[in-house]
């Protein structure tokens, strides 16, 4: 048989083969020019000092393994928010955590629920599987509790939920978690998705840390990537019941954090002062740029209201989302159009820095003038 004859290598499974791969945010234009980056819903302040001297003191021990326990992020995220560090799960990005709480608790045949405009990642984890993604109708861009709610089937295992929501910013208040919990069978595991929960102020809490110190079937996830500033890292965290937890260390990968990255976590999530500034910038300049926004509604824009660091603009005008996007990208600006997700419409733009939101509504303006 000569080389250069065709022959079929292995089938994917079916399940595997439907997938539509993660979009992940551009840092280049199509010609490859690098720009500013506002498609990935990264700090703009950059990492904490605290977390980078602890970094880079890693540096001195790279030739053995991390501790597979990952005992001083368990204690230091117990400390910050008063759990029992043996309940505390990590994984490489809380992207490992949803897609081992999908491999732990379904499988062919099975149903994961969640609400359309959901984190992307969700159908991924779903599919990865073999499970069947199931969409629920969202209300005006948000969670609606009732409509999830009758999406539930004798074959629902999991129901992920992103509080904040991405892409839209939308938020559940705590009285919705507590009624979807309270009506959601005991079998299905509720995942509140808290990517974002850092930029919430106190009174927002949706109660999902306090649910997953009770109920037998939540867990909560949050991440380093966003306020913290170690999107580089990979580190993400939950909590949930001794038994869920113990399910999903059987099929984390055995050593999921490295070790720099444990150190730098531990020293991130105690930099109180870095935290709070990341948040207030956040919330001054993401009011700032919707009133600007809210200005040029006679060009038809609008936008999401946001509790995260990021918001989706809507474009019902001359100015379509696509040439938004474009004109964007020409400006030296990398954001995020969704067509893939149901949304050609909307664009969702993080909240860099004062001079980015600045150039970046001023160019909105100039785009939507001249349309
Ligand atoms: C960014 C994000 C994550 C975090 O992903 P990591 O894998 O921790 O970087 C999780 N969920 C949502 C909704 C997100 O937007």
């Amino acid at each position: 048989m000569s080389m250069s004859e065709t022959r079929s290598g292995p089938s994917p499974k079916s399940w595997i083969a439907a997938i539509a791969p993660y979009v992940p945010g551009k840092a280049s234009s199509d010609d490859g020019r690098p720009v500013v980056k506002l498609s990935a819903n990264e700090n703009p302040l950059g990492t904490g000092a605290a977390a980078r001297e602890a970094f880079a003191h890693a540096s001195a021990n790279l030739a053995t393994y991390p501790d597979p326990g990952a005992a001083i992020v368990r204690e230091a995220i117990a400390r910050v928010h008063d759990l029992d560090p043996a309940r505390v799960i990590y994984g490489t990005g809380s992207d490992e955590l949803l897609h081992i709480a999908a491999s732990a608790y379904a499988g062919p045949g099975d149903e994961i629920l969640y609400v359309r405009y959901g984190f992307s990642v969700y159908d991924i984890a779903a599919r990865r599987v073999g499970a069947t993604p199931v969409i629920a109708p969202d209300s005006d861009y948000g969670t609606d509790v009732d409509a999830l709610l009758g999406c539930v089937t004798e074959r629902t295992r999991v129901v992920f939920l992103a509080n904040p929501n991405n892409p839209t910013g939308t938020m559940t208040p705590r009285a919705e978690i507590a009624r979807l919990h309270a009506a959601l069978p005991a079998d299905v595991l509720l995942v509140i998705d808290q990517a974002y929960a850092e930029y919430l102020d106190a009174d927002e809490d949706d109660g999902g840390l306090e649910l997953a110190r009770t109920a037998p079937n939540v867990l909560v996830t949050r991440t380093f990537s966003k306020i913290h500033g170690l999107a580089a890292e990979r580190i993400g965290w939950g909590y949930a019941s001794a038994e869920i937890v113990g399910a999903l260390h059987r099929i984390r990968a055995p050593f999921n954090l490295t070790t720099a990255g444990q150190a730098a976590a531990a020293a991130a999530i105690g930099d109180s002062a870095w935290i709070e500034a990341s948040r207030a910038h956040n919330s001054r300049w993401r009011q700032w740029f919707c009133d600007e926004i809210a200005s040029m509604g006679n060009h038809g824009l609008s936008f999401v209201p946001s509790s995260a660091n990021f918001v989706l603009l809507l474009f019902d005008g001359r100015l379509t989302a696509e040439a938004a996007y474009q004109g964007l990208m020409r400006g030296g600006y990398a954001t995020r159009w969704l067509p893939g997700q149901g949304l050609p419409n909307a664009l969702r733009i993080t909240i860099g820095t004062e001079v980015q939101m600045r150039d970046v509504a001023r160019m909105l303006r100039e785009l939507a003038e001249a349309g």
